[in-house]
């Protein structure tokens, strides 16, 4: 038990996985494409891709289906923009996230991917390449100015750590909340100001003139950062935490001292730190929201609760599992704790069908 790094997300493909847990951030995913192509778009009416090969990231790409689908869609656009033009390019797809992340299972499902499938077939016979990137994206993952296009999505409200000396200040909260003190409520903003700036400065220093990035991730409708909207998903996962406390089943000085490392800005925060930082200008920044529970599969039924509470209950336990078996060790059952959140989250879902605050910025280099 520590410092709460972050972790990557559960591994695998079995019931607990992220692969088979990331329906909500697969309808954030499909909801980037008109702006990712946009901004291929403009890039090629820029001068085409006229380059003989094309560096293109997707940063935090976690492992199982979403994690193509960067590539696949990137391949179709762009043969889209080609369709009457001579030169040929090839293009390298980067798939980055942290070192930890099963990147076993990823390259199988990049292999079988390519078995017999279109698109991927027909795509290296042009030049297209997909490779692994392990590390952080606060840190240089690419030489200088070779990067041409970086996306990224439901992953940059992940900080590089717990904001340093908030443990135990923020009891029984385990994010920016009512009742943080404000000293708890700054140092999340701070470390988040310092990791969006140090990702913007990596990513000014590897792309080349003119290059482009459309990041995604959660943020917040209010300025005011302890309104009870913004982050009611994870105080109910505090108080079911507290629960568990109270019962004897988790230790209270555990909890004191667990804090997620998440950060959910506001536009106007955004907007101040890019300008601030100054490698990129905005071409877009807007927001839109998501329900809590969306899944295409099932968002044509009615409402249920079970089913809406589950789905919400898997999907955080997939990424934030690691974390709190990390922090609470043995003690921690997660079977227990989500099967008690999910019950709590359908309730809630019964009178209320909260969303998520989604933003998304399409930026070119300077
Ligand atoms: N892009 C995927 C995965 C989102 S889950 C999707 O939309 O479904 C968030 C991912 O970001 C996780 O896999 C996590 O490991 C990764 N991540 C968090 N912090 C990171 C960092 N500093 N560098 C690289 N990846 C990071």
């Amino acid at each position: 038990m520590g410092l709460n790094k972050t972790l990557p997300t559960n591994p695998g493909d079995g019931k607990t996985s992220y692969a088979n847990n990331s329906s909500f951030q697969n309808v954030v995913i499909s909801k980037t494409w008109d702006l990712v192509d946009e901004t291929l778009r403009n890039m090629w009416e820029k001068g085409g891709f006229s380059d003989d090969c094309y560096n293109m990231v997707d940063l935090g790409c976690a492992s199982g289906p979403n994690s193509l689908s960067f590539v696949t869609h990137v391949i179709h656009a762009i043969q889209d923009l080609r369709k009457n033009s001579n030169d040929s390019p090839e293009f390298r797809f980067f798939l980055n996230d942290l070192p930890e992340n099963d990147f076993n299972s990823l390259f199988k499902l990049v292999e079988n991917f390519n078995d017999g499938k279109e698109v991927v077939c027909q795509l290296s016979r042009s030049g297209c390449f997909v490779y692994g990137l392990p590390g952080s994206f606060y840190s240089r993952l690419f030489p200088r100015k070779t990067l041409h296009f970086a996306y990224s999505s439901n992953s940059l409200h992940w900080l590089l750590q717990v904001p340093r000396g908030l443990e135990s200040e923020n009891k029984e909260n385990i994010y920016i909340s009512i009742t943080s003190p404000p000293e708890v409520i700054d140092a999340y903003a701070e470390q988040y100001k310092r990791d969006f700036s140090t990702f913007l400065r990596m990513r000014g220093e590897e792309m080349v003139p003119g290059g482009r990035m459309v990041l995604t991730f959660v943020g917040r409708r209010f300025e005011d950062p302890t309104s009870k909207e913004q982050s009611r998903h994870l105080t109910m996962l505090a108080h079911t935490l507290l629960e568990m406390v109270v019962q004897g089943l988790l230790e209270k000085d555990d909890l004191y001292s667990f804090n997620v490392p998440i950060y959910m800005p506001c536009q106007e925060e955004v907007d101040y730190i890019i300008n601030h930082e100054g490698s990129f200008k905005i071409d877009k920044i807007a927001t839109f929201p998501v329900r809590w529970d969306a899944n295409k599969l099932v968002d044509e039924l009615p409402f249920d609760k079970n089913r809406s509470g589950k789905l919400v209950a898997n999907c955080i336990r997939a990424f934030m599992e690691p974390m709190l078996v990390s922090h609470f060790g043995k003690l921690m059952n997660c079977d227990d704790l989500f099967k008690r959140y999910a019950e709590r989250v359908g309730e809630h879902l019964s009178k209320e069908r909260s969303e998520y605050i989604m933003l998304s910025i399409s930026l070119t280099m300077r």
